[in-house]
């Protein structure tokens, strides 16, 4: 019998790509990648047979089709999305046609872009004092968002946010999040993370549209927002010496 695994790609450096993936897509008959996101890099060392394809120019029926025509035939289907796939990758649509077809598969996670801005960044969302939330978003586009998660609503939190899918519209989204946060709130963004020609600005919620398009970033970025950007900050209790937990006790 065939199965699917979708894997995570990471966000572009090959040796984000895990272990387990790598080996999927190295014995992999058929490699269905995310063309736009997905380093073509990390299909180097693929059987010579395979069959590739790049779902950037795909439809979901095709993709899925694909699939139902290997059915019987003992593939090994490797479907590659970038990130991490259970961010905004929609595989929930071809795991549900996967399960009404009896075709087994399995989902092998990637390193997400938004931790790999962080790690290029070198910021914790999660400071103590400052913020114990991340939020992952984005505005609405053609893909509708619920009402209660606009930007707006959500920058009432005040907490760390990563904004996907989103830095076309940048005027719009710093519209949005100054109706809650404060005009020198810090921000990054973040283009390409990982990938050769990856950009970071970093700046104020109030200056960063220029900075955009003075460096003409329309896609492939992620704009982070909040006060985690900042210095100020409380230590963790994790590794405070007065306090005990599980594994350590106070001294
Ligand atoms: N599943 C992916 C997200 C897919 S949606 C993940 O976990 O990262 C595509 C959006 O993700 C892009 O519009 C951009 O906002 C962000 N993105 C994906 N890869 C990126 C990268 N390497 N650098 C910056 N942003 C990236």
């Amino acid at each position: 019998m065939t199965k699917v695994y979708f894997i995570g790609a990471g966000p572009g450096d090959p040796e984000l790509l895990t272990i387990k993936g790598k080996k999927i897509i190295d014995q992999a008959d058929i490699i269905i990648y995310a063309g736009s996101l997905v380093n073509k890099e990390i299909l180097k060392d693929h059987k010579k047979d395979a069959q590739i394809y790049n779902s950037a120019e795909m439809t979901l029926e095709e993709i899925t089709g694909i699939m139902l025509k290997e059915r019987e035939n003992d593939c090994l289907i490797a479907r590659v999305h970038t990130g991490d796939p259970s961010i905004y990758g929609a595989i929930k649509e071809q795991i549900d046609f996967l399960h009404q077809h009896g075709i087994p598969y399995q989902v092998i996670p990637g390193v997400s872009s938004f931790t790999a801005a962080a790690a290029i960044l070198e910021a914790e969302y999660t400071l103590p004092s400052v913020s114990q939330t991340v939020i992952c978003t984005r505005i609405e586009g053609r893909t509708k968002v619920p009402a209660e998660e606009k930007l707006s609503a959500l920058a009432k939190h005040q907490s760390s946010m990563a904004i996907f899918l989103s830095i076309g519209l940048i005027d719009q989204v710093i519209q949005e999040l100054l109706t809650a946060y404060q005009e020198d709130t810090p921000c990054a963004v973040v283009y390409k993370a990982s990938w050769p020609d990856q950009k970071i600005l970093k700046g104020k919620l109030n200056q960063i549209v220029q900075q955009v398009k003075e460096n003409q970033i329309s896609k492939h970025a992620l704009l982070l927002v909040g006060r985690f950007l900042d210095t100020k900050y409380e230590k963790s209790k994790l590794y405070d010496k007065n306090f005990s937990h599980g594994t350590r006790k106070s001294r």
